[in-house]
Formats: structure tokens, sequence, C-alpha cells
């Protein structure tokens, strides 16, 4: 398939050179000037998007991705895709839909869950929304970025359902590391309190997978001095989606809102560049 990619960051070049590698043909476009080995790099986005059967853009955020589908749009050929794999707004997902549907081109919108090594290893998972037949179109080219793809519902929804888990997993590790916080305060051993956490009720993903305390459960980025894994930053960019998104659709989440101003504090108090689980340190440090 002839693809155009618009966004060749630390999410979009791996994912593109991995589409490379399965034999299609890729034109690229990144303000950079950066394109990974496979991608012709082109002047701008829009003769990227040109005779593309698909385009997907990975760009930062909802007013990125409205300026770049203006530019794209009126380049691509009717009848073509628009695979939005960025984390964005839902009423930027929703408008850029809109005004691909005018144009008569299907547009999916399908942020990802699993990080730059799930990048590079083509085992994301694909959130989608959008017309059903457009991903059965593109579900060769969501095998080779991703281990699963689940289509969630019309338009939109795909950055529904990313904004819903960011917000469950952001919240949740923030408790996860005040347990531990809690546990150092009462005197208990951070090992004990794994072992009856990760096999009892207060069990999560935040525990068991990518637990906050470094030395204990499986290797993660707090074993590597907390560098990213998933950087503060991102959390925090995803914590302010879902609030936004709860404001304007009426949801009630003040759990989520608390975390959310508590990540934004741990940010400008050193936590610029750091994994999100390095709120254990810093609240530790508070205690
Ligand atoms: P990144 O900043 O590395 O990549 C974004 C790229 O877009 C950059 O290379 C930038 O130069 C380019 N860009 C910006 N404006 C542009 C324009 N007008 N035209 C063309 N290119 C432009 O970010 P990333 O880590 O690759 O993340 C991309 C998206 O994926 C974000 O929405 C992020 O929230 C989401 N995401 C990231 C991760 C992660 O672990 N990094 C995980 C899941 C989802």
């Amino acid at each position: 398939m002839r693809i155009g990619f618009v966004g060749l960051g630390n999410m979009g070049a791996p994912m593109a050179a991995n589409l490379a590698a399965a034999g299609h043909q890729l034109h690229g476009f990144d303000v950079s000037g950066n394109a990974p080995d496979g991608v012709t790099l082109m002047g701008d986005a829009a003769s990227a998007a040109e005779a593309a059967e698909v385009v997907i853009t990975m760009l930062p955020d909802g007013a990125v991705l409205r300026a770049v589908a203006a530019e794209i749009l009126p380049a691509m050929t009717d009848g073509s895709i628009l695979i939005d794999c960025s984390t964005v707004d839902v009423e930027s997902a929703r408008a850029v839909a809109a005004d691909a549907e005018a144009r008569s081109i299907a547009m999916l919108d399908a942020p990802v869950s699993g990080g730059t090594s799930g990048a590079a290893a083509g085992t994301l998972t694909f959130m989608i929304g959008g017309p059903k037949a457009a991903l059965k179109h593109a579900a060769s080219l969501f095998d080779v970025m991703g281990a699963r793809a689940i289509h969630c519902g019309a338009a939109g929804a795909g950055q529904a359902a990313k904004i819903c888990n960011n917000m469950i997993l952001g919240t949740t590790m923030a408790v996860t590391c005040e347990g531990f916080a809690l546990a150092d305060a009462l005197g208990l051993d951070r090992q004990a309190l794994f072992d009856v956490v990760s096999t009892s009720s207060g069990q999560s993903w935040s525990t068991s997978v990518y637990c906050p305390a470094p030395g204990i459960g499986p290797n993660s980025p707090a074993d590597n001095g907390y560098r990213p894994g998933f950087a503060t930053e991102l959390m925090l960019k995803d914590m302010r989606l879902s609030q936004d998104a709860a404001s304007t659709s009426g949801a009630a989440t003040p759990i989520a809102a608390l975390a959310a101003e508590r990540y934004a504090e741990f940010l400008d108090d050193g936590g610029e560049g750091k994994d999100f689980s390095a709120f254990l340190p810093w609240l530790a440090q508070r205690s």
C-alpha cells in the first residue's frame, strides 16, 4: 500500500519503519526534517498525503492535528483513509472526522497504548473510533503496528476510550504511590506490601506490572532511575484531557481531578523528564 505518514517522532518513527519493513511504500513528513530508514521524506505534509491509500498521523495534540488535517485533506484522494494515532481531545477527533467525511475520506481515530517500546516491537494496542469498513480495509496495517485493534464505536470513541483508560491509570498510580508512602511511614516493608497487594484486592497494573518502588516486582522504570517509560508530561496531558472531557460532558470525576492537580505540582517540582511513577519518591520526600 502507498502510505503517507505525518509526525515521525518517538512513536511515529518506529511505527512508520515497521510499515516500511513490511513492504509498504512510505512517504513521510515531520517538521523536524527527520525520517527513519525506509521512509521517503517529503517537503510538506500535503506531498506526503498525496496519492496515498492511507494517511497516518502521529502528532502532539488536537491543535496540531486540526492544522495538519487542513493541509492534507484537500491533497488526499477520494475514498482514501485517514488514521490519526495521536492522543487528542474527543472534539478535535470528531471535527476532523466530519471534515474528512465531507471530502469522501473515511477517518479512524486510533490512539495507542504500549509506549515507545510497543511502537518499536509492533505490539501496540489501538483503540479505534470510526467506520468499521475503514477499519477492515486498514486491518493489515494495524496488524503490522500492533497486537490488538479494538473497535470502540463511532468517530471519537477511540479517543474517549484512551482518555478513560489513562485517567484510570494515572489515578491508580497516584494512589498506589500513596500506599507505598503510607507503608514507609508505618514502618511496613515495601516488599511485604507488594507481596500482599499484588495478590489481593488492591492489585492493579500499577503495582503488578509497573511497580513504582525500585527493586520490587518486575523490572520497571523505577529500576532504571525513573527514566520514561511514560513521561510525567504525557501523563499530565492525558489527565488534563480527561478533565476537559469531564467538564464538557458533565461527568463527575473528582478523584481524578485531584490526581491531575498533584501531577501538575510534581511536574513543577522536579518531575520534568521523569517517568510518572517517580510520583513515589516525590511523595516519600514530602512525607
Ligand atoms: P513526539 O513529540 O516525539 O512526536 C510528535 C512529532 O510530531 C514530532 O516529531 C514533531 O516534530 C512532529 N510535528 C509537530 N508538529 C507537526 C506538524 N505541524 N507537521 C508535521 N509534524 C509535526 O511525540 P510522541 O511521543 O511520538 O507522541 C505522539 C503522540 O502519541 C502524542 O499524541 C502522545 O500523547 C501519544 N502517545 C505517546 C506515547 C509515548 O509513550 N511516547 C504513548 C502513547 C501515546
